[in-house]
């Protein structure tokens, strides 16, 4: 169901009134980690004025040790519908166990689906009976047909509103957080209709790395990218050397604006 071969037309999936795969490159952007209502209101209210079309936000965290931040849970899920309703950027936010997706429902209008549970096949099953769009992120060790084969449980189970992110991969190499797959990005266009979105902040880890590695996404082909920005990165719970300020995440808009009129 997710291939070419099954559907020749570019699936656009409508996310509360933002077009994915559309015409249109979208940038999705917001915290790794919801930590205070102060912390997303603001970086909510920056990210749109700089032009973000949508705003990310975690609150169940999928963390690599059980002693780090978890993320603020149910409370991270108002203060991500306050942020949505005052500034009208619609929310995704992941969701990593089958109990949690009726909640995670009720609050965000898309649900992200973390590159560890890309294959928790229970979750994929629950989330292809849920009305809201997934953002299926790809497992850090998964290969190409495994993250397609990951989608097809979702059409298969009745979810058509999925979009792909590629967010990097594990390799040899050890410099960077991740190794971003850009190859993968383009490839996928081909072989599949879904659309498929870049996450330069996972995909590199570093924050100077955010803006070029966007950039190349785009012209690879990507529909559109998901971003981290906190107001004070040096304080952020998780994920802060891999994200921009706000005047960053201004910046690195305004670089992009250029490439995306002549493409
Ligand atoms: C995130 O988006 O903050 C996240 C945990 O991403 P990933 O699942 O790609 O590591
Ligand atoms: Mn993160």
């Amino acid at each position: 169901l997710v291939s070419r071969q099954f559907k020749r037309e570019q699936t656009i999936v409508n996310v509360s009134g933002v077009q994915i795969g559309g015409p249109e490159v979208i940038v999705i952007a917001g915290p790794c980690s919801v930590e205070s209502r102060d912390q997303i209101l603001t970086t909510a209210r920056a990210v749109r004025a700089a032009g973000a079309h949508m705003l990310r936000g975690g609150a169940y965290k999928p963390r690599t040790s059980p002693y780090d931040f978890q993320g603020l849970g149910v409370e991270a899920l108002r203060l991500l519908k306050e942020a949505r309703d005052e500034t009208g950027l619609p929310v995704v936010t992941e969701v990593m166990s089958t109990e949690d997706v009726d909640l995670v429902a009720e609050y965000a209008d898309m649900l992200q689906v973390g590159a560890r549970n890309m294959q928790n096949f229970p979750l994929l099953r629950r989330l292809a009976t849920t009305p809201r769009p997934i953002l299926l992120k790809r497992g850090p060790s998964a290969t190409i047909k495994e993250w397609l084969l990951a989608a097809e449980y979702l059409l298969s189970g009745g979810n058509e509103n999925v979009v792909l992110c590629e967010r990097g991969i594990k390799t040899f190499e050890t410099e960077l957080r991740n190794t971003l797959d850009l190859a993968a990005v383009a490839l996928v266009k081909e072989l599949s209709h879904l659309p498929v979105i870049v996450d330069p902040s996972h995909g590199t880890g570093r924050r100077s790395l955010i803006a070029a590695a966007a950039k190349a996404g785009i012209a690879i082909g990507a529909d559109g990218l998901i971003v981290e920005v906190h107001p004070c990165p040096e304080r952020a719970l998780s994920d802060g050397p891999q994200s921009l300020d706000l005047t960053e995440f201004a910046q690195m808009m305004r670089g992009l604006s250029a490439p995306l009129r002549q493409l």
